[in-house]
């Protein structure tokens, strides 16, 4: 049998695992990390998580997708959220019901990574340094050794990919020259807690704000009596964000 190596315990690299496990096929996940799920990112402060990556899940148009989110609710992964919206604009706070419900994880959503990452092989806290192609096999060189394979599946965001392959695949510009394509704006998340003996007078769950250049949602989370406002700021360049602030 091939060897497989995947890089990356997020999602992506999980969801790749979880589906040639269930096939017969096995891997060895490499994780630089200590922990999995990647940018779906999820804290514990004050006696409660808070998601600072990914808030929500909501079905779409893939039905295998659609599956999985059926999946993770039958086996109380995550849970109905809500399905009501708000929209600040200049006009105004508008409310409007989803078509599709959101849902949310009641320990955080980095359980969606934990769940997929049962029964798989993953070496956490390695990271890959370079990767070469030697004897027609990759060679995966990492601060924990050295890892061959006959198949690799590359799941880090396109530029630390690059910056990966770039050194031993420089012959390969068909490889090398799509990932120059794939641009990454930064985000930042802000997470404020409430006291759980208050209550904050509030009939909004979700605000999308759709006239600010930074502010891109708020999120109001109730989870364990503690109630939490999420707020995350997109801005596609600095200048951006010094204009705004
Ligand atoms: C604040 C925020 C809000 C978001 N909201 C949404 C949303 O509403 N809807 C939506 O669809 N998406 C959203 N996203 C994006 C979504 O979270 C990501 O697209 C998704 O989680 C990416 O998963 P991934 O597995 O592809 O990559 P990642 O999660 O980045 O996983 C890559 C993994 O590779 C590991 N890695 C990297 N380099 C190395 C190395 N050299 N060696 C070993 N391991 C390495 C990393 O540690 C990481 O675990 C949001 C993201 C953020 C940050």
């Amino acid at each position: 049998m091939k060897d497989i190596v995947i890089i990356g315990a997020g999602i992506a690299g999980l969801a790749c695992g979880d589906w040639l496990r269930k096939r017969g096929i096995k891997t060895q996940i490499l994780e630089k990390s200590a922990g999995v799920a990647g940018r779906v990112a999820t804290r514990r402060a004050q006696g409660t998580w808070l998601d600072h990556g990914l808030t929500y899940l909501q079905t779409g148009t893939d039905p295998r997708y659609n599956a999985f989110v059926k999946e993770l609710l039958d086996c109380h992964v995550i849970q109905f959220w809500t399905e009501s919206r708000f929209f600040l604009s200049v006009h105004g706070l508008a409310n409007q019901l989803e078509d599709r419900p959101l849902f949310a994880s009641p320990n955080g959503l980095n359980t969606i990574g934990k769940y997929l990452a049962q029964n798989q092989h993953i070496n956490y806290k390695t990271k890959v340094t370079e990767i070469k192609i030697k004897d027609d096999r990759w060679q995966i060189l990492t601060d924990q050794g050295e890892f061959r394979a006959d198949i690799l599946v590359m799941t880090p965001p396109a530029p630390q990919t690059k910056e990966l392959l770039m050194a031993g695949l420089s012959d390969y510009p068909q490889i090398i020259t799509p990932l120059e394509h794939i641009k990454f704006s930064s985000t930042m998340s802000l997470l404020a807690g409430y006291h759980n003996s208050r209550s904050v007078p509030s009939d909004w769950e979700v605000i999308e704000c759709r006239d600010s250049k930074v502010l891109q949602h708020l999120f109001l989370i109730v989870q364990n009596r503690t109630i939490l406002v999420v707020l995350l700021w997109f801005y596609t360049a600095q200048q951006n964000l010094q204009r705004n602030t």
